[in-house]
């Protein structure tokens, strides 16, 4: 996560002799209002995968963290049981002034993971600002978390976040609960069919579990079987791959560009000057921008 040139070089060096060793996992993103149970659901659901031999690794994108340094999704102390699991590695979000950034360094700790042996990689973030786009782009499978009985405004899932979902698991579905949210599932089972098909040919799916009592967990993981079977099957998993992996050079190349540019002192110091002349009338925000462009080096 060093800003410094010479670490960032040796980085991505690392990152790119990783590269022949990745690949080799399934990726899932998570995403859910805080309390819907995330943390408690991975651990339940990580602790799944890795009593069937396989190497979880849980990566997050908390924006609150890099924006406001608090953070959402919280420290270590979560997940108490898979903190402790040999099998299983959980890194906080990463920091950094932009989502754009924080994004990147993630998606390059999903290459590092993958060529440590991870087969299972988490991505979990909150339902704010755009990290559940930035998470869908670096995810196969994507899995939205929600409680029945509460409306979408009371939790904050926009719509565009159910168009992303492979699956709606309504969580909490234990005690007096179980009523709430099987009829939570009917419904958006409906919704769901409303939405045009995906390119996938995947047909979303909604279930319930109790993350806490440990229930319907294996059922999300057969769904998880099903769609990459589904999408292996009829090719949709490498496309969407290779998309991603264009979608990220480009990310990349903006996020370079950038950071070149706004590092540059005689940019920091114009900058400043041209703040000043266009709170003073002398310029515009337009004029400003390309005088900059052009005193920035090649
Ligand atoms: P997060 O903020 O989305 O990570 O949510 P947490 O995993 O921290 O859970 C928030 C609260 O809901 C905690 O008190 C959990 O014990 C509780 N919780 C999580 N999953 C379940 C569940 O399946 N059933 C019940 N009854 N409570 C749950």
């Amino acid at each position: 996560e060093s800003t410094n040139p010479n670490h960032q070089q040796k980085a991505n060096e690392i990152i790119e002799k990783c590269l022949p060793y990745a690949n080799k996992s399934i990726r899932i993103g998570i995403t859910g209002v805080p309390g819907v149970g995330k943390s408690t659901f991975i651990e339940s659901f990580g602790k799944f995968f890795t009593s069937k031999g396989n190497k979880v690794a849980v990566l997050a994108i908390d924006p609150s963290s890099s924006i406001n340094k608090g953070s959402i999704l919280g420290d270590k102390t979560r997940m108490e049981e898979l903190v402790k699991d040999q099998n299983a590695y959980i890194r906080p979000s990463p920091s950094g002034e932009s989502l754009g950034g924080v994004a990147q360094k993630t998606r390059e700790t999903i290459i590092l993971c993958e060529a440590a042996g991870f087969n299972t990689i988490f991505i979990e973030t909150v339902g704010v600002g755009q990290s559940e786009t930035a998470v869908h782009s670096m995810v196969d499978f994507f899995l939205l978390l929600k409680l029945a009985g509460a409306g979408d405004e009371l939790q904050g899932i926009k719509r565009g976040i159910i168009e992303m979902a492979d699956a709606i698991v309504i969580n909490k579905a234990d005690n007096e609960n179980i009523k709430n949210a099987k009829l939570a599932k009917n419904e958006f089972s409906r919704a769901l069919h409303l939405y045009p098909i995906k390119e996938s040919k995947w047909q979303p799916k909604v279930t319930t579990c109790s993350a806490f009592y440990n229930i319907g967990i294996e059922n999300v993981s057969k769904i998880i079987n099903d769609y990459m079977s589904l999408t292996q099957e009829n090719g949709y998993f490498e496309i969407r791959r290779n998309e991603q992996n264009n979608y990220w050079l480009l990310e990349t190349i903006d996020q370079e560009l950038k950071t070149n540019f706004y590092q540059q002192t005689a940019i920091k110091k114009a900058l400043e000057e041209y703040g000043k002349a266009i709170k003073n009338s002398k310029t515009t925000p337009f004029k400003a921008a390309e005088e900059l462009l052009k005193l920035s080096k090649k």
